[in-house]
């Protein structure tokens, strides 16, 4: 793994996000190294190797967000995993945490449960919520698809942990493919203890050639699926008749580009 010391000019971000107005991105580059990640176009900017062999460590940014207030929600983080294992040597997360202004909203995702370690942390907060990704990926689909993250069942007792000590939580279900995500099966292992579930489909596009073909290489009928308009559309109908059927706390339902990509 390469480490790149940085300094950042700044730490709150202006950002698109859904629901969120900055965002912090303390580390660029993720040692998940999830195969489908959207942020793998860092790459393009920076010339370091390829995704989740890299990480760019901004040292300063836990002193920038020292007495500033931001109204809005803020978002950690967008090109990397907050909790990605480094995080137990730099801390950079947590520093920023415990520097940070309280009244401040602040939304976290990862798929760590080393996320745990923050909780006292999260309690000082006034306005805080923290979401795991939940994907229910069986063990060789996840050994293809994010080798590196902690395992869904230690991601799905870190949400439980996480009500038990109050903090407000989310289950992001992502990404949603086809023949591969058991969406129903999620939902009845989550919804006892998480506030609300935020569901997103695969950004086929984002994911990235090298991703698309592995799913039409190993995984041909989730491929078939996402790569034919009809097929997805109908899916995509089925899926959400679940989610609503469900009668659980919707945060969300994100679909991405309507434009379907098909290899040639
Ligand atoms: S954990 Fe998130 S940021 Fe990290 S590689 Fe996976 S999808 Fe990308």
């Amino acid at each position: 793994m390469k480490v790149i010391k940085a300094r950042a000019r700044r730490a709150f971000s202006p950002t698109k996000i859904p629901r969120a107005r900055w965002v912090i991105n303390q580390y660029i580059g993720c040692q998940h190294a999830c195969r489908y990640c959207y942020a793998k176009f860092m790459c393009k900017w920076y010339d370091y190797g390829k995704w989740g062999s890299w990480v760019i460590v901004r040292e300063n940014i836990p002193d920038l967000v020292r007495s500033k207030y931001v109204a809005g929600k803020v978002y950690m983080s967008s090109v990397s995993d907050p909790y990605q294992p480094i995080e137990e040597k730099f801390e950079l997360t947590k520093k920023i945490l415990e520097n940070m202004n309280k009244g401040i909203k602040v939304s976290i995702l990862t798929k760590s449960d080393l996320v745990l370690r923050d909780v006292e942390l999260f309690k000082r907060f006034r306005n805080i919520e923290v979401g795991l990704t939940v994907n229910g990926f069986k063990e060789s689909v996840k050994n293809d698809f994010e080798p590196y993250s902690p395992s869904i069942d230690r991601r799905i007792d870190a949400l439980k942990r996480l009500c038990e000590s109050g903090i407000k939580n989310y289950a992001f279900i992502s990404p949603i493919i086809p023949k591969l995500t058991d969406v129903e099966k999620i939902i009845s292992d989550t919804r006892d203890f998480v506030a609300y579930h935020f569901f997103e489909f695969l950004n086929f596009r984002a994911a990235g050639a090298e991703f698309r073909r592995l799913l039409r290489d190993k995984y041909w009928e989730a491929y078939e699926v996402m790569s034919n308009e009809a097929k997805f559309k109908r899916y995509v109908k089925d899926m959400i008749e679940v989610i609503r059927k469900s009668r659980i706390k919707i945060g969300g339902i994100c679909l991405h580009d309507p434009k379907f990509i098909i290899l040639k």
